[in-house]
């Protein structure tokens, strides 16, 4: 199956080097069945509808009178640290590692899955008409159906603590399973808030697996399912409205003479690629969107590589999956979303764990601010863009040099707000020990 590669790409992967992958079928046609504009402003519409529920759910989120989302900030100090000037324009970071709640980019996809699930019970059984107010969902009636029925997810962590967190909340039972490689505070927090983990042997494939079965078993459970989900991926997509109006507010531009590079880590797909679909809708060709992934965990690489929707995986070109980047730790590509960045997406590069460190250790010494490892993944894209062979190459292509002091870099940082002061502390002394 390997022999689906070109063998210089085959080679670098296998040995692990970082490199920046251009794909070459940036602008080839959707297809027929991706989600339209309308499907998209349909999740945006439910996220705002349930605003007053969330603000009553969760106190901390009442003064933000139930939004979930993060701030945009510049990022000048990282821009130097990146052996950036000028000439290379300007980069600022999307914080959804302080999205309130889950802590994670996961909320978005996630709380709008179960928002969505609790929503269609509740009019299915005739506790919520079309037009009401969402906060109704939180009344005893709605708690008591919802008591009846569970909410299951297979995750690395940060999935399991959205949906677990999100479906406790409104009373349903939640079941999260999850693979050895899970962090064992994040068992803890959702221990504590009542939520049901099962634990795996074997990787993050094995610990939806193992959810999908046992769902399949019961009528009354709901699986979200983070290898094929649709409402993950819209309430992923619908991030890209409210970044526009963030853009916008600090008077930032995108269009032919402004163009946006945007840096996502990517795991199964779903959340960067969730955002990189939104932000197209939007943005069309000037956002340029960009993945992270880890040397061990290339699996969005390999797949749009191959060239073909076959499922391939980073153990059929003999990689191991093994990386701290937990929340980056997949080993196959989502088969939902991969389709969908084949003409989307610009390219992906690779990071290994070493540098996930100094990265995040730059992000915590020049910006101030803890991520998890994998948050940190997406870092060092405006430096490929700008300062390697393969960057300037998509540049040209694209008729963009001229434009990159105009440009903004957007590096998306997806979580860390929740991770105990004791971890981010092993984390800083690995970053200092690499930084010598
Ligand atoms: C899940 C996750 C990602 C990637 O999202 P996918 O939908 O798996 O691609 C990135 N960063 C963090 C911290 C995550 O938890």
């Amino acid at each position: 199956m390997s022999s689906l590669l070109p063998p210089a790409l085959l080679a670098v992967l296998q040995a692990r080097q970082p490199q920046l992958w251009l794909n070459p079928e940036l602008g080839s046609p959707l297809p027929a069945t991706a989600p339209t504009p309308q499907a998209v402003a349909e999740a945006e519409m439910r996220l705002q509808g349930c605003a007053g529920l969330l603000a009553d759910l969760f106190a901390e989120l009442a003064t933000q009178q139930g939004q979930i989302e993060s701030p945009l900030l510049e990022a000048d100090a990282l821009h130097s640290a990146l052996g950036l000037d000028a000439a290379a324009g300007r980069t600022l970071l999307k914080c959804d590692h302080a999205l309130p709640v889950a802590g994670s980019i996961k909320a978005r996809g996630g709380f709008h899955e179960v928002l969505a699930h609790a929503e269609a019970l509740a009019l299915q059984h005739g506790l919520l008409q079309p037009q009401d107010d969402r906060r109704l969902l939180a009344n005893p009636a709605a708690r008591a159906l919802f008591a009846r029925h569970r909410v299951l997810v297979g995750s690395t962590g940060n999935l399991g603590l959205s949906i677990g967190i999100m479906a406790a909340a409104l009373g349903f039972q939640a079941v999260v399973h999850m693979s050895v490689d899970a962090k064992a505070w994040k068992k803890d927090r959702l221990r504590q808030r009542g939520v049901c983990v099962v634990e795996h042997e074997g990787d993050y494939a094995a610990a939806v697996a193992a959810g999908r079965l046992a769902a399949q078993a019961d009528a009354a459970s709901y699986f979200v399912d983070d290898e094929h989900s649709l409402p993950l991926f819209l309430g992923y997509a619908a991030a890209a409205r409210p970044l526009a109006a963030q853009l916008a507010a600090s008077a930032i531009k995108v269009d032919a003479g402004h163009p946006l590079f945007v840096y996502l880590p990517s795991g199964v797909g779903g959340a960067p690629g969730g955002i990189c679909h939104g932000l197209k809708q939007l943005f069309g060709p000037h956002a340029h969107c960009f993945f992270a992934e880890p040397v061990a965990s290339p699996c969005m690489l390999v797949q749009l590589a191959s060239g073909s929707d076959e499922p391939l995986s980073v153990y059929d070109i003999g990689l191991d999956n093994r990386t701290e980047a937990d929340g980056l730790a997949v080993g196959q590509a989502s088969p939902l979303v991969a389709p969908l960045m084949r003409g989307q997406l610009s390219g992906i590069f690779t990071v290994t764990d070493d540098a996930l460190f100094r990265q995040r250790l730059q992000v915590e010494q020049r910006c101030g601010m803890a991520l998890e490892p994998s948050a940190a993944a997406a870092v060092a894209g405006p430096a490929w863009l700008c300062g390697s062979t393969e960057g300037q190459a998509y540049l040209a292509a694209h008729s963009l040099q001229q434009h990159l002091p105009n440009s903004h870099h957007l590096i998306w940082t997806t979580g860390g707000s929740l991770v105990p002061a004791q971890e981010h502390q092993q984390f800083r002394q690995r970053g200092l020990l690499l930084q010598g």
